[in-house]
């Protein structure tokens, strides 16, 4: 039981309260003066797990190599702000829309699908529609493989500069190859040749000085050399890249993007990796699932299918999943919301750690006596400025114990707002509502946040019970 553990980790050593977060290490630790062998998981090997215990692998195409059948590269721009990464996107996008598709209503739905021709042949290129390398590292984060290819833009005026090595980083950590796009070459002072010498101190060696990518010179402003560029990409994945997915199994790939409308509820733009997503079928991507009411593409017409690296709208959801979660077609309803809710269940559990982990009222006495923390943050809010400088007054004159200090780091009159709240959140404040209460934003941010909020309405009151706490003598409240 807890208390056990606690005094265990007690004995070793390590000060802990029965409802904190402890470190890997403490837990190994744990385990080896228990006899219990722990096995530290992942968030991603957890999801493995969970979709194996319903009989799917996630990421595996079925069928071996007959199977495979080759799809279009997918593709994120990055670089230096203001190097020209939007403009680049909507360049692209103009002058390669897929025939036909010409008159009808652009979307932006987070990702776009254009065609060009090289050497004779139709070839079609995913872009992932949200510049820079943000995004892109988010979805890495969550264990999701978005990109095949990163195109980095660099301005051929100002040269390489601390985003572009960022970003090129990024891309060299998630292995994915890269095409230089050197940009603005219509603006006065550009030097595309000293772009390429700067790069080849990062191993970016253009090809024409013997190494193995591609530059190609660019302007976005106006238009010039976009197809280069695109050749450029299918060119670099012919070479390096074996772009092969089967398209004949039931759907999986990621969730790109998802918000909720007004009239259609919650929809998602999901990127098919693999198979082929239809409408009618049954998804769960991240912690949401449903059956696909409909499907838009990026010129936001209506599709019945999607094939693999291509970006649709799908509607029919329960709720939002996150930008990088994966989503998979299951055959039948209740499996989908199986896996959501166990999803869900985690994601909660997550939370609930975190949330421990701040400083609350009820573990207070435990956290000052650990050594935890040397100062006790308070946030004040109250309806009136005299009852508010009583309250910080008083509370100041508070015994919180040697070498502790009491710190009223915000003062204010009116209800707790979600300020307070991130405030309270990054300092491991508590925060103190004197006859007021929480914005209904601030009390859903406390909830995430896990920052204790109190409310009071006599002064004594919070002076006496802050006085319990301080002490180890407050009773929880559940
Ligand atoms: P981002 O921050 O990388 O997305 O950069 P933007 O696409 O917003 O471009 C920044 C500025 O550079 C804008 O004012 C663009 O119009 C301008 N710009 C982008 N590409 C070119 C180009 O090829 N030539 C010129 N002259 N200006 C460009």
């Amino acid at each position: 039981n807890p208390a056990s553990l606690v005094q265990v980790l007690f004995n070793l050593g390590e000060m802990v309260t029965a409802t904190q977060s402890v470190s890997d290490a403490t837990l190994q630790l744990l385990g080896d003066e228990m006899n219990y062998t722990v096995q530290i998981v992942s968030p991603e090997e957890e999801d493995r797990e969970l979709l194996e215990s319903f009989d799917i692998e996630f990421g595996e195409d079925e069928g071996g190599e007959e199977a495979l059948v080759s799809r279009p590269p997918v593709v994120t721009v990055m670089g230096h702000v203001d190097h020209g990464k939007t403009r680049l996107l909507d360049a692209i996008r103009k002058t390669n829309v897929i025939e036909g598709e010409a008159g009808g209503i652009t979307q932006h739905i987070g990702a776009y699908q254009v065609s060009t021709e090289v050497n004779g042949e139709d070839r079609r290129i995913t872009f992932i529609d949200t510049p820079g390398h943000e995004a892109f590292t988010a979805m890495r984060a969550r264990g999701a493989k978005s990109t095949d290819i990163a195109i980095l833009v660099v301005a051929a005026n100002d040269g390489v500069m601390p985003q572009t090595v960022e970003a090129l980083n990024h891309a060299k950590a998630a292995d994915v190859p890269i095409v230089v796009a050197v940009n603005k070459i219509d603006v006065e002072g550009a030097d595309p040749a000293k772009v390429r010498g700067q790069l080849t101190e990062f191993g970016l060696v253009a090809e024409e000085y013997g190494g193995d990518t591609m530059f190609v010179d660019i302007s976005a402003k106006q238009g010039t050399n976009i197809e280069g560029l695109l050749e450029a990409v299918i060119l670099t994945a012919d070479a390096t890249l074996d772009l092969r997915a089967n398209p004949h199994q039931a759907a999986q790939g990621i969730a790109i993007e998802a918000h909720l409308d007004r009239g259609r509820g919650a929809v998602a733009t999901v990127l098919v990796q693999r198979g082929t997503l239809r409408v009618g079928d049954t998804m769960v991507a991240g912690d949401a699932y449903g059956r696909v009411r409909a499907m838009l593409d990026d010129a936001g017409r209506n599709v019945q299918v999607a094939t693999p690296a291509m970006p649709v709208l799908v509607q029919g959801l329960t709720n939002v999943p996150g930008a990088g979660d994966n989503f998979l077609v299951v055959g039948e309803d209740r499996t989908a919301r199986q896996i959501a809710e166990k999803r869900a269940a985690r994601e909660r559990n997550a939370a609930f750690a975190k949330r421990t982990r701040r400083v609350s009222m009820e573990d207070l006495d435990k956290v000052l006596a650990a050594g935890e923390i040397q100062q006790l943050n308070l946030i004040i809010k109250g309806d009136a400025s005299g009852s508010v400088e009583a309250l910080e007054a008083s509370l100041l004159q508070l015994d919180v114990g040697e070498g502790v200090d009491l710190r009223v780091l915000h003062r204010g009159v009116g209800a707790v707002t979600e300020t307070d709240i991130d405030l309270a959140a990054g300092s491991d404040a508590i925060v103190l509502g004197f006859n007021v209460r929480a914005e209904g934003r601030a009390t859903q941010a406390a909830e995430r946040e896990g920052v204790d909020v109190r409310y009071y309405s006599v002064i004594y009151q919070a002076i006496e019970e802050i006085e319990a706490a301080l002490k180890g003598l407050l009773k929880p409240e559940y």
